[in-house]
């Protein structure tokens, strides 16, 4: 089993003893109710590196007032069972009182590319993530960080707050693991009732639409975009909130169907909102 670590001080003492010891660090930081997403993440991590730790927290920052917080789902033990499955090493559980002893006057922002998209939906998300996860990349210290395509614009605002702070970490992004169905794996998927839940597959199908379109050559956003709008507005299950076509390293919406660009796309399956991409012109 990982060793398990509820302060700061104590994680952060085993990292630096293991990075003295000459080992490099993989690090992936969670929610916890962990799946085989969060399970290939920490796998890459305790492959290309040495020592692979993980976080769980469900950090309160990046949830608005209206959200999930309080019901996020939970489940430490099996969570600790996967990790050691995966090859983690060590494992951060702090409570809410030890990430956060005092309000926050502290807060990390990242301009342009939190204002589309994710950011639009969620105005408060986004300097939530990139606090807490600067807050643990200072915790942890040098190491390569883990964090999956599936949510693909956290995994843009990540890479650049590191570069930007010129933070000793390499962010890997990692392929979106899903269900046989093709629904992307996610914590929040347990939420969906049954009718939802056969609906879902319909973002990963119209995204492969959207994305065969582009390849057989339709040039047009609008003709993309719509493939998969259309097919969501045809699903009673689901409510679009967007469907864009950007570019894959800035997010900026896409002006013509060309290389290097991904499709995002959310939609409300009642209450729960789910989120998902696929590569365009790759
Ligand atoms: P979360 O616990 O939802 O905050 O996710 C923790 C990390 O796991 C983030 O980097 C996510 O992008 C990643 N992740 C969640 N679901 C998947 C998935 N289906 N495939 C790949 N990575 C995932």
């Amino acid at each position: 089993m990982p060793e398990v670590h509820a302060t700061i001080d104590s994680f952060r003492a085993a990292l630096d003893r293991e990075r003295t010891a000459g080992w490099r660090i993989g690090f992936v930081p969670t929610m916890g109710y962990l799946h085989e997403g969060h399970g290939s993440l920490l796998r890459a991590a305790a492959g290309d590196c040495d020592v692979a730790a993980a976080s769980i927290f469900v950090n309160p920052l990046q949830f608005a007032a209206s959200e999930d917080l309080s019901d996020y789902p939970r489940d430490l033990d099996r969570d600790l069972a996967l990790a050691d499955d995966c090859g983690a090493a060590h494992v951060l559980v702090p409570s809410v009182e030890e990430m956060y002893p005092t309000p926050m006057l502290t807060t990390v922002t990242v301009a342009d590319i939190t204002a589309r998209y994710e950011g639009a939906s969620r105005p408060t998300h986004f300097a939530g993530v990139a606090t807490v996860v600067a807050k643990l990349f200072s915790i942890v210290g040098p190491c390569a960080a883990y964090f999956g395509e599936k949510d693909y614009q956290q995994l843009a605002v990540v890479r650049r707050m590191a570069a930007d702070l010129s933070m000793p970490v390499d962010v890997v992004g990692c392929p979106i693991v899903r269900e046989a169905d093709g629904l992307a794996m996610s914590s929040r998927n347990v939420y969906l009732t049954e009718a939802q839940r056969s609906a879902a597959p319909i973002l990963h199908r119209s995204l492969r639409a959207a994305a065969a379109a582009a390849a057989a050559g339709e040039r047009s956003v609008a003709a993309v975009e719509a493939v998969v709008a259309d097919a969501i507005a045809a699903e009673p299950e689901a409510d679009l909130d967007y469907a864009a076509l950007v570019d894959a390293a800035t997010l900026e919406p896409a002006t013509a169907v060309g290389g290097g660009q991904r499709f995002l796309v959310a939609a409300r399956f009642g209450a729960t909102r789910l989120l998902d991409n696929i590569a365009v012109g790759s």
